[in-house]
């Protein structure tokens, strides 16, 4: 994961521009359901649609979890979800043994030794299900299958908060990556090579650094595989710019690695990592290159 960097008056600049009504019916919603007590679709609707093109362009058209670089406009409008990032409906005990197959070993459902937060049947974050700082865009993958209705919290939900920057007290595990609300992913999850690992050694920050990882599957083979890809491409410009000016390649190496480390680029916080980890120690560097390549090479097998 990456931060998206955005203040919320340029966000909501960003909505108004691209749909000019919508932060007034948000508003007049988001009054009916505070009124009502909770989120109903047949009365509130999905106006969310209506503004994905403008977090699809902020992210780059990535998946705000998995970094995957996804299709963008003119025909890729339907490859993106608007995610909500809290619930808006429903809130359900994560993990659960049949959705979260990855966190199942010999029948177990891994088990964690810190409270996940409460579940409600028929009750989620209802006012924030209009708020433009509860959303962001995901892949089929990562919301449908994996985040559904799940926000796991290692302390009480605050079910009636109108307002995501005064929710820290929550203790959301999950990192919302847009604007500044939360802390930047990079300080939380980092990479030795392809596989996601947490920065902190204990603490809150640990936890959330693992459960995000768990929760999103950042671990599995599809992601690593990506990610493979493009550490394999990053290792050699990697070499030539440890070489000097004097190298040939010195600076379309420069360029090749100022694109892969990006924001818009798909991974980019792995490709970040990698290249931390060859100015820090040249022969792990090689081992993750080497690593990369048996990885693609056996998947390629
Ligand atoms: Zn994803």
């Amino acid at each position: 994961m990456v931060r998206y960097d955005i203040d919320r008056p340029a966000l909501l600049a960003l909505i108004d521009a691209e749909k000019p009504q919508w932060r007034a019916t948000a508003q007049a919603k988001t009054l009916a359901i505070t009124a009502r007590g909770r989120y109903d679709k047949a009365l509130d609707g999905e106006g969310w649609g209506d503004i994905k093109p403008v977090y699809m362009k902020l992210q780059a058209n990535k998946c705000a979890y998995c970094e995957r670089k996804l299709a963008g406009p003119p025909y890729g409008n339907r490859e993106h979800d608007v995610e909500h990032f809290r619930p808006k409906s429903r809130l359900r005990a994560w993990p659960h043994k049949t959705m979260h197959k990855h966190l199942v070993t010999d029948g177990q459902l891994k088990t964690y030794g810190f409270p996940l937060g409460s579940a409600h049947d028929d009750q989620g974050y209802a006012r924030l299900a209009f708020e433009p700082l509860n959303y962001c865009t995901a892949c089929a993958r990562c919301n449908q299958s994996l985040k559904s209705d799940f926000f796991p919290a290692r302390a009480a939900r605050q079910l009636q908060a109108d307002d995501p920057a005064r929710m820290k007290s929550e203790k959301a595990f999950l990192i919302f990556p847009l604007g500044r609300l939360d802390d930047d992913p990079a300080n939380l999850i980092t990479f030795a090579g392809v596989v996601p690992k947490p920065v902190a050694s204990r603490g809150f920050k640990r936890e959330r650094a693992e459960v995000t990882i768990d929760f999103f599957a950042l671990n599995s083979e599809d992601l690593a595989e990506e990610r493979a890809r493009i550490l394999k491409a990053l290792y050699f410009p990697l070499r030539a710019i440890a070489q000097g000016p004097a190298h040939p390649d010195f600076n379309d190496a420069q360029a090749v690695m100022a694109l892969a480390t990006s924001p818009r680029a798909p991974h980019s916080a792995c490709s970040r990592a990698f290249q931390s980890t060859f100015a820090a120690d040249q022969a792990l560097a090689q081992q993750y290159f080497q690593h990369a390549v048996n990885l693609i090479s056996r998947l390629d097998g």
